[in-house]
């Protein structure tokens, strides 16, 4: 069928998506049963991290700033003069599909909802319940009526669906320009699910911005993957990269999805980047490693492949980094 052809080949016939490598992350009940029930299994306790006061001084500085703050876990406030910027926002208690269980955050967010600046554009990297948080978008939303909200293909029903009108969804390589900001959607290595029935019915990727200053690329979450050296030759070298560091063991369960530090250094390189914040650790406990390991790890490996020793930091949460 002339449809076929067409179809780009992270688009299946069944009306799911999956990598650009072809191959779905398929771990199936049996194996997450056999992780959660694994009796060597490293059970991790919360820390008690270090949180900042975010430099509000800078925030609101009416876009005369180039910034972003952490939040917390994939959450950043990300300011470029042109645009204040929130990436998968998750400012509530728990990354789950119900208010009393599920993955509960042991680190407050960063800022709260009342501090957050007028917000011009949200980013949504994929659908997992610690990277899209419905009380959040709700809340962003009726905050900032004008706000875009831009999404993977296939989840602007999930959006509209919940009264959140201004959505754009986007395929891979695609891109929207906002206020001379131009936010291309990328591919990465995961996969998509809220439910037990819509396992990769709606995109998962990265947000690459680029304006006159500079370029940005929000990885969201993502195993190693090809996709990375690929960003960089259609796109461009990167400026600054925020890389998810943690959530990466057991690996030969976590490895599809997450990407330990020292695959987070090759993705780093690939990227070419400049500066990179690793992200997604520090706030629910999702896997196996030690709360406190991914920094301490990152911090080893950019040594071992001697990086400058600030081009791939982690930050405290709450704290407010320059891009200059
Ligand atoms: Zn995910
Ligand atoms: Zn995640």
């Amino acid at each position: 069928m002339a449809q076929d052809e067409n179809r780009p080949s992270h688009h299946l016939k069944d009306g799911t998506f999956t990598n650009t490598s072809g191959i779905s992350n398929n771990k199936s009940y049996k194996e997450i049963y056999k992780w959660i029930t694994d009796k060597n299994r490293n059970k991790p306790t919360p820390y008690n991290f270090e949180m900042v006061s975010p430099n509000f001084e800078i925030i609101n500085h009416e876009n005369k700033s180039k910034s972003v703050t952490w939040i917390g876990h994939a959450t950043f406030l990300y300011q470029n003069q042109q645009l204040n910027i929130l990436t998968d926002p998750h400012l509530t208690l728990r990354a789950s599909p119900f208010s009393f269980a599920g993955p509960k955050r042991y680190t407050k967010p960063g800022m709260t909802f009342e501090q957050l600046p007028k917000i011009d554009v949200v980013t949504i990297s994929h659908n997992h319940y610690d990277h899209l948080d419905v009380k959040t978008v709700k809340r962003i939303a009726k905050d900032n009526p004008d706000a875009i909200f831009l999404v993977p293909l296939g989840l602007k029903r999930w959006f509209l669906n919940r009264s959140i009108q201004n959505v754009v969804e986007l395929d891979w390589w695609e891109n929207y320009e906002v206020n001379g900001t131009i936010i291309t959607f990328t591919p990465v290595q995961h996969w998509s699910s809220r439910t037990l029935f819509d396992r990769n019915k709606s995109l998962w990727g990265g947000w690459y911005f680029k304006n006159k200053f500079h370029t940005l690329i929000h990885l969201g979450d993502t195993g190693y993957t090809n996709d990375f050296k690929e960003i960089q030759k259609r796109l461009g070298s990167v400026d600054f990269a925020l890389i998810p560091v943690g959530a990466y063991d057991p690996r030969w369960f976590m490895k599809f999805s997450h990407m330990n530090p020292a695959e987070a250094t090759q993705a780093f390189i690939d990227l070419d980047a400049k500066k990179a914040i690793g992200m997604h650790w520090g706030c629910f406990i999702l896997t196996d490693e030690p709360v406190t390991e991914p920094p301490i790890l990152l911090k080893e490996e950019v040594n071992n492949i001697s990086l400058p020793k600030d081009s791939f930091i982690t930050v405290k949460h709450g704290e407010t980094i320059l891009l200059d």
